[in-house]
């Protein structure tokens, strides 16, 4: 076999690619790596394409000659590719530089190199990604902004959707949020703007318009009236449910207030150490009970002596929980016995929870007739607040937008080593 022939395969340049020559430049100082310089040319059949749209267009002229692109590493040295950059004339894009099948339009990144920086951006966050290929993280975000709106360019998210829950998400201290739409099918997150107004959830049907916004069946939010009051205007055919894991996080809202007061309440009349305890109990009492073991179980239940009001907020707490997972006729009669029981409890907040259930009743109502309980938002919320967290915040938020839909609506570049889906 050609060395020619053993490099294209090593550097996966695929057949619309042809190697020309190739020179391995030593390195001068101990920490410099070798450097591999590939020179290669389109395949002739499969020139003259505009390098923006793609559209076959006539040849304008040499550009600015030769061009180099980061390669893949190849074993211990960097490698690079260098190919003519000729301009052709597009009818819409006037004079562009010529599409070649191993770069993204104006990257100075191989797709394959720069699919992997994307994939480390997304998996860690940007500066890992930058720190391990040696690129300025300026060079990693542009990277993602060119991943994604390629794959968004492609794939029309918006198609087809049936079900979907719309929600809040924090990207920066201080009441900066954004309105993220997800599928609640597939789990994709399908669309996300900054802002959380009428006007925004507004722009989301603007881009669904009118005919698929007729076709939605569901839509699952929580209780926030600027998403309902829109989606019934937009979407009326649609039944607005009221996603589960809102409705868990009012009540362990709840069950923290009680606790806080119950605190407060021993610390007045001079229980320090008894108070103590309860502080400590925050983490064991927000838990699901399946979650517990042994010895945090007979905390709990140690609770019967302690403090019963607590002990009752719990339940309280876990009973509405257990709710969701009836059958709807059970659900409906369960509901009716929490709605009574959590009145007559004498704990404010959970008298104040029952009076907000009574009002989204038809919302819950439907999510369990429907069974859209399963923890879409949950492990979109969670996953979103990872990626906030790995990149220390974001302050803009586009580019926050830019990594939500990279790893939570399915476009991140596919990677060799990574499992075919
Ligand atoms: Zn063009």
């Amino acid at each position: 076999m050609r060395a020619t022939t053993v490099l294209k395969k090593l550097l996966g340049l695929g057949p619309a690619v042809v190697v020309r020559s190739w020179e391995l430049v030593e390195s001068r100082a101990e920490v410099e790596r070798p450097r591999l310089v590939v020179s290669v040319r389109t395949k002739a059949g499969r020139r003259g394409r505009c390098g923006r749209c793609g559209e076959i267009s006539p040849w304008f002229d040499r550009g600015d000659g030769q061009r180099s692109w980061r390669h893949v590493d190849v074993g211990y040295a960097t490698c690079e590719l260098v190919a003519d950059a000729p301009r052709v004339r597009c009818r819409t894009h006037g004079p562009t530089v010529a599409e070649v099948p191993w770069a993204r339009h104006d990257s100075a990144f191989s797709r394959a190199f720069e699919d992997l920086v994307v994939h480390d951006a997304v998996v860690a966050n940007k500066q890992a990604a930058a720190e391990r290929y040696a690129i300025s993280w300026r060079a990693v975000n542009n990277a993602c902004v060119r991943v994604a709106t390629e794959a968004l360019g492609r794939v029309d998210l918006l198609e087809g959707l049936v079900a979907v829950a719309i929600d809040e998400v924090k990207y920066k201290k201080g009441q900066r949020y954004l309105t993220v739409v997800c599928d609640q099918f597939t789990g994709r997150v399908v669309w996300a703007a900054k802002g959380r107004t009428k006007a925004v959830v507004g722009e989301f049907f603007d881009a669904l318009g009118s005919e698929r916004a007729a076709a939605l069946a569901f839509v699952s939010c929580d209780g926030a009236e600027w998403i309902r009051t829109v989606v019934a205007e937009r979407a009326p055919r649609a039944i607005v449910c009221l996603d589960t894991f809102h409705v868990i996080s009012w009540a362990t809202d709840a069950l923290d207030e009680v606790r806080r007061g119950e605190w407060n309440a021993l610390r007045r009349s001079g229980g320090a150490k008894a108070a103590k305890a309860l502080k400590g109990l925050r983490f064991l009492l927000l838990r699901n009970w399946e979650n517990l073991t042994g010895a945090q179980r007979s905390v709990i239940r140690e609770l019967d002596r302690v403090n019963r009001r607590l002990l009752r907020a719990w339940q309280l707490k876990e009973e509405l929980r257990e709710i969701f997972g009836l059958p709807l006729l059970a659900a409906r009669r369960a509901l009716d016995d929490w709605l009574a029981y959590a009145s007559r409890s004498r704990l404010a907040p959970f008298v104040k929870l029952a009076r907000t259930i009574r009002a989204y009743r038809s919302s819950i109502e439907a999510t369990i007739e429907w069974r859209l309980t399963n923890g879409i938002a949950e492990s979109n919320n969670a996953a979103i607040g990872r990626l906030r967290t790995n990149a220390r915040g974001f302050h803009d938020p586009e580019a926050f937008i830019t990594m939500i839909m990279l790893d939570r609506a399915g476009i991140a570049p596919r990677i060799p080593s990574a499992p075919a889906a």
